[in-house]
């Protein structure tokens, strides 16, 4: 057994922790202000062979693995939660179902846009009708002549205004239930496709999240991702991927705000002391240095799992329920720890609690996740 790091990842983990620092979190406040999606820190991401990074070079990837896959999203929501997300979903819910179930020449047409970041990556399952339950989903796909046209709509989706195209799912045979839903690739520019991103969100403010509009869309029949009637199954697979990169994510918002709290709690003085003096405030920062420990570890097993071939299922759930309740709690004291300046903008802690309560969302909600986990112990 061995909790090393390996020689690469160490050298990643230096590399996106600076650049984290540099370029990502000085415009993190700001952006979260503007929304303003963050751009340019993605072009300087493609530079740096970050956007295809656990995917095959010969798409463009660099070939990494998925623990390194963590390590980039922690250190990026460590800085803003809203660059981790994007890059989150880019990489686990835009890339890895092309990655997965794509055929060769759909890697060579679309993967490799991703891994050059010409696309932004995203996956559209969620509809208005459908999110948790996503086997009800009523977007249609019907084949004729001339391809398959695709009706319906889908919300809540993480960067389709800056996709190119996007995998999305749609029932191709209502009969069927489950077995009855197909991805299917669709250009973002197709005639009747509409990406409109209107929300008002309480966090993850330059993030891009959207609604999808699909009035006679047209794709050819090669369009569909993989086979048909495997759509059902192939986003269960993606989404126990999707889960590693939001506990990444949880990680590393909890880690800020804890890095936040005990900065403020060594130079605040009350009652003659710091407030790292007092007991009460030392429990909570070491609370939240323990659960995030353990959250890190549970992120990086699953990782290791996936990596190994081995089923993660029931760990990547785990990992996920578990660090986005951390990032909650984290979050939370740490505003507590400092007082009214934490209720404040400046202070940061605010954005990283708008930006964790998504966690407790995305990619299966905390109930969804215990289900998950109790169908996986045998419940
Ligand atoms: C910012 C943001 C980004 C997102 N990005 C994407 C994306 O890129 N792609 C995408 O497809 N989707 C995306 N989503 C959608 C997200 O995955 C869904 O919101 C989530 O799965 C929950 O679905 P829902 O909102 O329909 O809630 P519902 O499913 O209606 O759930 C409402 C409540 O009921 C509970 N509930 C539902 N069923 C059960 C049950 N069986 N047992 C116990 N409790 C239950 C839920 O846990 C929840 O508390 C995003 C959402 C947000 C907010």
């Amino acid at each position: 057994m061995n909790y090393d790091l390996t020689q690469e990842q160490l050298m990643l983990k230096k590399m996106i922790r600076e650049f984290a620092d540099e370029v990502v979190a000085p415009g993190a406040d700001e952006r979260d202000k503007t929304k303003q999606f963050p751009v340019e820190v993605f072009k300087q991401m493609a530079e740096l062979n970050l956007m295809g990074l656990p995917f095959s070079e010969h798409y463009g990837g660099a070939g990494a693995d998925t623990t390194s896959f963590a390590i980039v999203t922690e250190e990026l929501s460590r800085a803003c939660g809203s660059t981790g997300i994007t890059y989150s979903a880019h990489i686990s819910l835009g890339g890895a179902p092309l990655s997965l179930f794509g055929t060769e020449e759909q890697k060579r047409t679309y993967l490799s846009k991703i891994c050059s970041g010409e696309s932004f990556g995203a996956f559209g399952l969620t509809e208005p009708n459908a999110g948790s339950d996503a086997g009800g989903t009523k977007t249609s796909a019907v084949l004729d002549d001339h391809g398959w046209l695709i009706n319906g709509s889908k919300c809540f989706i993480t960067n389709a205004s800056y996709a190119s195209f996007l995998a999305l799912t749609a029932v191709t045979d209502k009969e069927k239930g489950a077995r009855g839903i197909t991805a299917f690739i669709v250009p973002t520019d197709s005639p009747g496709f509409t990406v409109l991103a209107n929300y008002e969100k309480l966090g993850l403010h330059s993030s891009n999240t959207t609604e999808l509009v699909l009035e006679n869309v047209r794709v050819p029949e090669e369009n569909v991702l993989g086979k048909q009637g495997e759509g059902f199954k192939q986003f269960l697979i993606t989404l126990d991927g999707g889960r590693i990169g939001i506990g990444a994510m949880a990680v590393g918002i909890a880690q800020a705000a804890y890095d936040k709290a005990l900065q403020y709690a060594k130079q605040r003085t009350a009652f003659g002391n710091s407030l790292s003096q007092f007991q009460a405030i030392q429990h909570k920062l070491a609370d939240m240095a323990m659960q995030i420990e353990l959250a890190r570890n549970m992120v990086y097993k699953a990782a290791w799992l996936k990596d190994n071939g081995r089923r993660f299922t029931k760990e990547a759930a785990m990992a996920k329920l578990y660090a986005s309740e951390v990032a909650m709690s984290a979050t939370h004291q740490a505003i507590q720890i400092h007082g009214g300046y934490g209720y404040m903008r400046e202070y940061q802690v605010e954005r990283f609690f708008r930006d964790a309560r998504l966690l407790e969302i995305g990619e299966g909600t905390s109930e969804i996740l215990r289900n998950v986990i109790a169908r996986e112990i045998g419940c």
